[in-house]
């Protein structure tokens, strides 16, 4: 039922809304359609009409009324001037200031969901609350993956997401009263990325050059932030379907295009190499000495003749064979790197 608002009280809204829009600009005519609309009327005719003719079919205004009818107003005050709730909610204080003025508590944010978190996304919040519903408020409608970003867990940590029970993917958009729970990988139904289905290269940032060299090592294909790759780069690789970034910065996870990622969670380098290892079950793909620690290039066998200039003498009679790396030409053989890293792949093991 629409409401019952006399001719001087329109006119005057129409003032407000003109002077207090929160865009460039709104014609004084426009303002009077959008309260008349607003107010439950088809047009302006629609309330002249109806104010004139039938005033006592029209729902009163005081305080109650006001209050039960705010949430419907701020939605279709949105809606009609294609404003945020936020804004809608500052004009409707404005338009209505004595009935509104107690209630200052309803520009707080109008939505409630709850959300419980799960195993390692637990990481990322307080320990507090494992186990526990926590209360996310909102405007408008965001979805899922912002709201879980804005509690604190980046999204490629995320596996799988229920509302109520239902599985959903990132794009889903929030209602009202709805009950989230958030799982880490891996997760059944595969809705969300986890890590790429071909071959992966690694992306690792600026901070993680011992655990990329231990990377190599063990025959994994890896990029590593350097100059020449800055946080955009990496990103923006990483939104394709065959790398997986590794970071310590949660910052630079929660970057909307990064699609396959971990926030590693050791500090020391070996312990962060066992981190990879089990979390992308890497075990049986490893191939060690396959790959240059220095360059990430191929390396490959060698006529011992051709590298004499290129090691110690010593190296050259004790050891038979060599490789070599064909990007940067370094050379390796057993004695070199080969029992510390058949030290580390066996304690990786
Ligand atoms: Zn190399």
């Amino acid at each position: 039922m629409p409401f019952y608002i006399s001719q001087n009280t329109l006119k005057q809204q129409v003032k407000l809304v003109v002077k207090n829009w929160p865009f460039a600009e709104i014609k004084s005519h426009q303002a009077r359609i959008l309260l008349c609309k607003l107010y439950g009327f088809e047009n302006q005719h629609d309330y002249l009409k109806k104010t004139h003719e039938t005033p006592s079919s029209l729902t009163p205004i005081n305080e109650q009324t006001v209050i039960n009818a705010y949430l419907q107003w701020v939605k279709r005050l949105a809606k009609l001037g294609s404003i945020n709730e936020i804004q809608a909610k500052n004009l409707l204080h404005i338009l209505w200031p004595t009935y509104l003025a107690p209630h200052k508590h309803l520009k707080e944010k109008l939505y409630t969901c709850k959300f419980k978190f799960h195993g390692t996304c637990l990481d990322f919040l307080n320990q507090a609350t494992e186990d526990k519903w926590v209360d996310y408020k909102f405007d408008d409608r965001p979805s899922v993956k912002d709201a879980i970003e804005a509690i604190g867990v980046p999204h490629p940590e995320v596996g799988g997401i229920t509302i109520d029970g239902t599985d959903v993917d990132f794009n889903y958009l929030l209602e009202d009263a709805r009950e989230v729970e958030v799982y880490p990988h891996p997760y059944e139904t595969g809705l969300l990325p986890y890590k790429p289905e071909r071959k992966s290269t690694f992306l690792l940032d600026v901070h993680l050059a011992k655990l990329t060299r231990y990377l190599r090592m063990a025959g994994f294909d890896c990029l590593h932030e350097s100059k020449d790759i800055g946080d955009e780069l990496l990103a923006h690789l990483s939104q394709t379907n065959d790398y997986i970034l590794l970071t310590r910065d949660i910052g630079l996870l929660k970057r909307g295009n990064v699609k396959h990622a971990r926030w590693i969670r050791n500090t020391e380098p070996q312990a962060q190499f066992k981190e990879i290892v089990d979390y992308y079950d890497l075990l049986d793909k490893f191939k060690p000495f396959s790959r240059c620690v220095k360059c990430n290039g191929d390396i490959q066998p060698i006529n011992k003749e051709s590298i004499k200039p290129a090691v110690p003498g010593q190296i050259f009679e004790s050891q038979e064979s060599f490789k070599q790396c064909a990007h940067c030409n370094q050379v390796y053989w057993k004695g070199s790197h080969y029992d510390k890293i058949k030290n580390i792949l066996l304690q990786a093991e």
